[in-house]
């Protein structure tokens, strides 16, 4: 059959990203996905499952879309990529560009287009270092990044991202970027009588010296650290200090961004204007490889002021076909009020959150924003006694969701840790979040047998 043969093609011939190599190549794909419509995937076997967290967090027009589709089909057809090197335009591009700048808070008003989150962070990076010593401040270099952030897995967004994993893999330990704990509100006022002072952004400033530091870079909200809300103020602190140290603040909104949050950035929940957005992901729901930085009018027009060529462009920065697929799907997430839907469905998934923790004593911290959402399980959380890491409480959760057709995601890096990622697509009705709860219901029951 098909399935047999497409399996065994991949098994000995795929290394999958961010899969256990071996296993894969024993036993083969755990699915291979053949087509997928709304908020459901269909595999070669005809079995239906629920994209709960939109694959990647990025899927959130839903899977089958014919718009973005076709979107994708007329700008292939006329001029399918033209490249953005050497001053050469194209009219997609440039109109996501002032797209872009019109829906970033404040005066984010230029983009640098790159085709996913890890070289816009790498790429944001770079801008901001090239931004100081453009200013003639030589020694700018260093960059902030919290720990449990990810960041991506080029070399120094790997290296920015906080999950120790991530970050060893390749033994690059770039030493100007350094990882901050997160989500230390009166840390960052600066207490310094505060227990956590040591290893805060605040105490790391003052250790390095504002003179050497180019940025702090964080997302607005922690996704594959396991879905971390910062809490109340933090957003606004760290602003405040990085204004007053001469310091940029970069939001990493490649989840966030979008509509994800129920708002257009993760930062319109705070308020916050950050000096420069990394985006990737939710531009284009993941039907183009897209991603950028938009920058404040001050970073921008420095840089624009520079009159040397760039050193610094990706033969698909800006590229027609994903800026085209860019536009259509902002025109849709407008168009159909995706944004505000999000807000409403997100009730609907508290709703469910709340109904669970009510009934079972080791579903904890039931936690969103919009859709982007998650939960902890705990063997008591009322005295913060977590699972035996031999119950695997995450992973066997997960998979009992699995075995009921509910594609979701678990996190375990740390020790103690197993909280479960769930961010459907921005489309889903009131129904199908009704639907993800009844199965993650079920699959606790299930789960409560084994425990
Ligand atoms: N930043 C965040 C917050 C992410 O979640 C991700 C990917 O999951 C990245 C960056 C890296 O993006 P990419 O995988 O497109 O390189």
């Amino acid at each position: 059959t098909l399935l047999k043969e497409l399996s065994e093609i991949d098994r000995l011939h795929h290394i999958h990203p961010s899969t256990n190599p071996k296993f894969h190549r024993d036993n083969g794909p755990k699915l291979v996905f053949k087509e997928g419509k709304g908020i459901y995937l269909y595999d070669l076997k005809g079995e239906e499952y629920i994209d709960g967290v939109s694959m990647l967090w990025n899927v959130n027009l839903g899977h089958g879309n014919k718009e973005l589709a076709e979107a994708a089909y007329e700008q292939m057809s006329s001029i399918a990529y033209a490249s953005a090197f050497y001053g050469y335009a194209n009219e997609s591009t440039a109109r996501l560009a002032k797209k872009v700048a019109s829906l970033t808070p404040g005066d984010l008003n230029t983009v640098f287009f790159t085709s996913g989150g890890s070289e816009s962070n790498d790429t944001a990076f770079k801008l901001s270092r090239f931004y100081w010593e453009l200013k003639g401040y030589k020694n700018k270099k260093k960059i902030i990044s919290l720990r449990r952030g990810y960041h991506g897995v080029t070399v120094a967004a790997q290296r920015a991202t906080g999950i120790e994993v991530y970050r060893n893999f390749s033994g690059s330990l770039d030493p100007n970027i350094v990882n901050a704990k997160p989500h230390l509100t009166e840390c960052e006022q600066g207490d310094k009588n505060h227990p956590e002072y040591e290893g805060s952004i605040h105490s790391i400033i003052e250790k390095e010296g504002a003179e050497n530091i180019a940025a702090v870079i964080m997302e607005p909200i922690q996704g594959a650290g396991g879905v971390h809300i910062p809490p109340e103020g933090y957003l606004e602190a760290v602003r405040k200090l990085c204004s007053e140290n001469n310091i940029h603040l970069i939001l990493d909104e490649v989840i966030c961004g979008f509509g994800r949050t129920g708002k257009m950035f993760g930062a319109d929940n705070w308020n916050i204007v950050p000096d420069l957005i990394t985006f990737a992901k939710g531009i284009t729901s993941g039907y183009s490889q897209l991603g950028g930085v938009a920058m404040t009018d001050e970073i921008g027009n420095t840089i624009a002021q520079y009159d040397g060529m760039l050193p610094h462009g990706f033969t698909y920065s800006g590229h027609p076909t994903a800026c085209a697929v860019g536009l259509k799907n902002i025109e849709i997430l407008e168009r159909d009020n995706l944004v505000q839907h999000a807000v409403e469905m997100g009730e609907v998934l508290r709703q469910g959150f709340e109904y669970l923790e009510g009934k079972y004593s080791f579903f904890t911290k039931g936690r969103n924003v919009g859709l982007l959402g998650g939960f902890d399980l705990m063997r008591s959380p009322e005295e913060n006694i977590p699972f035996e890491e031999s119950v695997k409480a995450a992973v066997t959760l997960v998979d009992e969701c699995f075995q009921r057709n509910l594609l979701i995601r678990p996190f375990d890096f740390e020790p103690g840790m197993n909280i479960v990622a769930v961010a459907p697509p921005l489309i889903i009705e009131k129904d199908e979040v009704e639907k993800i709860i009844a199965i993650i219901d079920d699959s606790l029951k299930a789960l409560s047998n084994k425990i």
